[in-house]
């Protein structure tokens, strides 16, 4: 009788970073001989890739792990595995271990690469396997690894793994370990690989590209010699460290997006310091003005905080008045988490959540007042847009352009999906903008 492929259903929960171990994961199951399936029911294996970054994204993966207790009674040789970086904070790896015997394997985000010698260990012994080691011990790049991409236009490549920052709020450097940059040579060399494959879309990676080790402006610079026409965009971006030399870069470049990811967190001065963050509201206004100067069309997103221990009225004040200043075209907006661990769990929090929440939605307001018709500007302009598949509102497809936006458009004689067309703009919408082709293909 013929051998039936074992079959992996994988989800990864959080950022880009955590997407790329789960390609990795993907690509290891894939080279074990593993297929993949969207469907829990047929699973062999169900894998979840975990995010700590706050309380409700921890929330979230409990309420999946335990939802799989009626698989595994099913189907007893079900293995089911958690890892990401959930596993590597000791109190949810110790809640992990007691609430949920039936989990068989869990590893950190520093061991991935033992992924596939863990598994075949556990299915010798069928003994359950936690393997999370100190934070120190986390100095892995995971070079030469497996990867399997979920999509054939756009890949993610990592430049820097870890983060060495500290803001008082966040558990990122204790769950991903200490910073380090991968070598330009490995990094161009992926690269040229990627495009010589037909990938259109690079997106580079890191908690704070900017303090890459070797240089983030030259290292953009020399992707953006790479021949063929393909676009990069790259992520996040640190207020503290982002120089006028890489906006210069930037804006003499040919292929790097004009699309600035600069998460501010507060407006308030006394806040940013409270957070060490290790810049001012004056110097972060400053360093989006200079980037407006050099490149008009750039479009600005952020990410902000609201109810950070200790804040009050008069700093979240501050925090409205910063968003009307600097005019951002969205923002991801989170309340406060605690996580435990960092600094600012140690701080006074005398806010109640209600009054937080309602804070919440007074800035929701005003980011809409100061974003809801921030994409008009385009009107008239044209913009090359890569175009990734079908449109919305009326249109026959959809892309985004090079300052990351999404752009529906129709098209008479679309030759295929991957292609570059220019866009001239004729209506803003909340989220896109809408526009006719004026030119296909290579510039
Ligand atoms: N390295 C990136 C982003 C890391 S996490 C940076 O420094 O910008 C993504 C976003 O989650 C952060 O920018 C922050 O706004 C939010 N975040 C992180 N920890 C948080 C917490 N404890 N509570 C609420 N939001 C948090
Ligand atoms: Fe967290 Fe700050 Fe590092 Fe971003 S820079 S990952 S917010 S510690």
């Amino acid at each position: 009788m013929e051998n039936k492929q074992l079959l992996a259903f994988t989800r990864t929960f959080g950022c880009r970073g955590n997407v790329t171990d789960g390609e990795k994961i993907n690509g290891m199951l894939a080279k074990m001989g593993y297929g993949f399936t969207r469907n829990q029911d047929e699973a062999d294996l169900i894998l979840f890739n975990t995010c700590a970054v706050r309380e409700n994204a921890e929330t979230r993966v409990f309420g999946n792990v335990g939802s799989l207790i009626h698989h595994k009674r099913r189907n007893r040789d079900l293995i089911v595995v958690v890892c990401g970086c959930m596993v590597q904070k000791e109190d949810t790896a110790e809640k992990l271990r007691q609430t949920f015997p039936f989990v068989d394997l869990v590893f950190g985000t520093h061991v991935i690469h033992k992924f596939p010698e863990m598994l075949e260990r556990f299915k010798e012994t069928r003994k359950r396997i936690i393997d999370i080691s100190e934070n120190h011990e986390i100095t892995e790049m995971f070079e030469n690894m497996p990867v399997r991409r979920e999509s054939k236009l756009k890949a993610d490549v990592p430049v820097m793994y870890g983060c060495d920052n500290y803001c008082s709020y966040c558990v990122v450097p204790y769950v991903r370990g200490r910073e380090r940059s991968r070598n330009p040579d490995v990094i161009l060399g992926e690269i040229r690989d990627l495009i010589t494959d037909g990938v259109k879309e690079i997106m580079l990676l890191g908690q704070n590209v900017n303090s890459y080790s070797h240089g983030f402006p030259r290292l953009l610079h020399e992707i953006d010699t790479i021949p063929g026409e393909f676009r990069v965009f790259y992520m996040t971006s640190h207020p503290k460290d982002l120089s006028h030399e890489l906006i210069d870069v930037i804006a003499d470049s040919k292929k790097i997006s004009h699309h600035l990811h600069l998460p501010v967190q507060s407006g308030s001065n006394r806040i940013l310091q409270l957070m060490n963050r290790g810049y001012t509201v004056e110097q972060y206004l400053e360093t989006i003005d200079y980037a407006r100067k050099r490149i008009p069309k750039i479009s600005l997103t952020t990410d902000i905080i609201v109810g950070f221990p200790g804040e009050n009225r008069a700093d979240f004040e501050k925090t409205l008045e910063l968003i009307r200043k600097a005019r951002f075209d969205s923002a991801y907006t989170f309340i406060y988490s605690k996580r435990d661990g960092t600094k600012a769990a140690n701080l006074p929090d005398p806010i109640s959540k209600e009054e937080k929440s309602t804070w919440f939605s007074e800035m929701l307001d005003v980011l809409d007042e100061v974003s809801g018709d921030a994409y008009s500007r385009y009107v008239g302009e044209t913009l090359r847009v890569l175009c990734e598949g079908e449109g919305r509102a009326g249109c026959a497809y959809s892309g985004r352009s090079r300052e990351g936006i999404i752009v529906d458009f129709n098209c008479d004689n679309m030759n295929n999906i991957g292609e570059f067309v220019d866009i001239k703009i004729k209506e803003a919408l909340k989220w896109a903008v809408k526009g006719t082709v004026t030119k296909h293909g290579s510039n």
